[in-house]
């Protein structure tokens, strides 16, 4: 098989295969790299075993090379890695693994191109091209790994549930591949990770949530989670979005099940953004739902107040998740709490003042706001849908008008809490916030003008009924 290379790639590896030989090493490349060539998918970095020592290799390598890359390595687990230009190249010693079932530190000895290939995760996966004289170029594929890629199946080279107990992480890492190369898991490797799946709790919370994240990236990510679901793993490492599933009837009054309208609406807008965030917050925009659960006696269900409920749960499912507690769960917790906001705007008669308190309060990310409500949309009746956009549509057109007149979308009130604390000779308080807002509503609502006379004029009023006087 011909694997076309680009001109760098095929330089840099004809100079680890001369290195190789003079210092009496046999070296392939070998994994993602081999299975993305093959697939015709965009590469940037390749990883290349050898018999010996690979931070040997490695150095070899760099010298031949001007200016000499820096080589970083690992000597407790025999890594190393260069770049040249953007190209990351990983090394390291052709080794054989045995696994303690209780941990996720395996027990390594040096091994033989079969053994390692053997240790990889999947067939696909564990495809290898010879940089040794004898047959350069050729690749080794001990089993099936072409196969497999021509029959879009995801298998491991070994029984699955050695290969899974052996590092139970691989289980997200089949589902990954799913549903980022739109492959089928095979069924003994499927079933195995529904056997194995609680095994998933010796593995970190950063590596599977960087699975997580790499499906959630995938362009249908309702693939993997799907496949998350039904293996069990989905409960394990976030059950707020399994309480999502199901729908109940009552008295003839039914409901949505949320769980697959959730994916419907992820995978709607993974159609228009490659954000993460963006799709984290279609992923977690009705997690309030559960909770909020009424019955309504002649109504039916309802979920009020959802949007609030879910928005407190943002910084719980972030800390639970290891997802970062920074301006990423702000920015996800804001757009949940006003996901029905745009909707409450397409009825008749909207004032201008709704209108710039939504775009006050969704300020830069308002157009974000308008895609996750965009997607929101999962109605089968393609008139309910075409009358639903179009309303969006006008929501949008009556925020730009509003917007050219009041720029309030990076809009600030002309006194902020520092202000007020210093006038009043006051530290933090409810004071503060009570005069703060009045002032922000106000104006909002066109009650006084958008000056800092008005303003301080209102809050000298604000503070009288407060009981509060001027320090100066
Ligand atoms: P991507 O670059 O999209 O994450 P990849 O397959 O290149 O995909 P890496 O995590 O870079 O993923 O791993 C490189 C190679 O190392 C894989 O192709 C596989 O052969 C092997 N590998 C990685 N993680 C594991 C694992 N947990 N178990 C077994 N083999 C693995």
């Amino acid at each position: 098989m011909h694997i076309p290379l680009q001109a760098y790639e095929a330089s840099i590896f004809e100079k680890i295969s001369s290195r190789a030989q003079h210092l009496g090493m046999e070296a392939w490349v070998i994994g993602g790299f081999v299975r993305d060539k093959i697939l015709q998918r965009p590469t940037k970095d390749a990883d290349i075993v050898c018999t010996g020592d690979g931070i040997a290799l490695a150095h070899a390598v760099a010298d031949l090379f001007k200016p000499r890359p820096h080589v970083s390595f690992f000597k407790n687990f025999g890594t190393a890695h260069i770049r040249i230009a953007d190209f990351d190249i990983e090394f390291v010693g052709a080794r054989k693994e045995s696994y303690n079932r209780d941990s996720r530190k395996p027990a390594v000895e040096p091994g033989t191109i079969e053994d390692d290939q053997l240790r990889r995760d999947f067939t696909i996966n564990a495809l290898a091209i010879s940089l040794n004289a004898k047959d350069y170029g050729t690749l080794v594929d001990p089993f099936g790994g072409i196969q497999h890629l021509q029959e879009k199946c995801i298998i491991t080279p070994q029984d699955p549930i050695q290969t899974f107990s052996d590092d139970p992480l691989r289980m997200m890492r089949a589902i990954r591949f799913a549903s980022q190369l739109q492959f089928t898991i095979h069924e003994t490797t499927l079933a195995a990770i529904k056997t194995d799946a609680h095994r998933i709790s010796i593995v970190s919370k950063e590596r599977i949530v960087d699975e997580l994240n790499k499906i959630i990236l995938s362009s249908k990510p309702s693939v993997g989670f799907k496949l998350l679901y039904d293996t069990g793993l989905l409960k394990l490492i976030f059950p707020q979005m399994v309480a999502l599933a199901g729908a109940q009837y009552l008295d003839g009054h039914g409901h949505k099940d949320n769980f697959y309208h959730t994916l419907q609406v992820l995978d709607n807008i993974s159609e228009n953004t490659r954000d993460l965030w963006l799709r984290w917050a279609a992923i977690l925009h009705d997690i309030g739902k559960p909770a909020t659960k009424r019955f309504e006696e002649g109504h039916g269900w309802t979920f009020h107040g959802h949007e609030v409920v879910g928005g407190r749960m943002v910084p719980k499912i972030f800390a639970q998740l290891k997802l970062p507690l920074n301006e990423k769960m702000k920015y996800v917790k804001l757009l949940v709490e006003l996901h029905l906001r745009p909707i409450s705007l397409t009825k008749e008669n909207i004032t201008d003042s709704a209108i710039r308190r939504l775009l006050f309060d969704a300020g830069e990310h308002f157009d974000d706001l308008m895609t996750l409500c965009e997607a929101d949309i999962t109605s089968k009746n393609k008139q309910k849908v075409k009358r639903y956009l179009s309303n969006f549509e006008m929501v949008r057109q009556r925020c730009v008008e509003v917007e050219e007149n009041d720029r309030i979308r990076n809009w600030q009130p002309p006194i902020d809490g520092e202000t007020i604390m210093q006038y009043f000779g006051i530290g933090p308080s409810r004071e503060v916030g009570i005069i703060k807002n009045a002032i922000k509503d106000a104006i909002l609502d066109g009650i006084i003008p958008n000056t800092l006379e008005a303003a301080t004029a209102l809050m000298l009023e604000q503070a009288q009924q407060l009981n509060l006087t001027p320090v100066r």
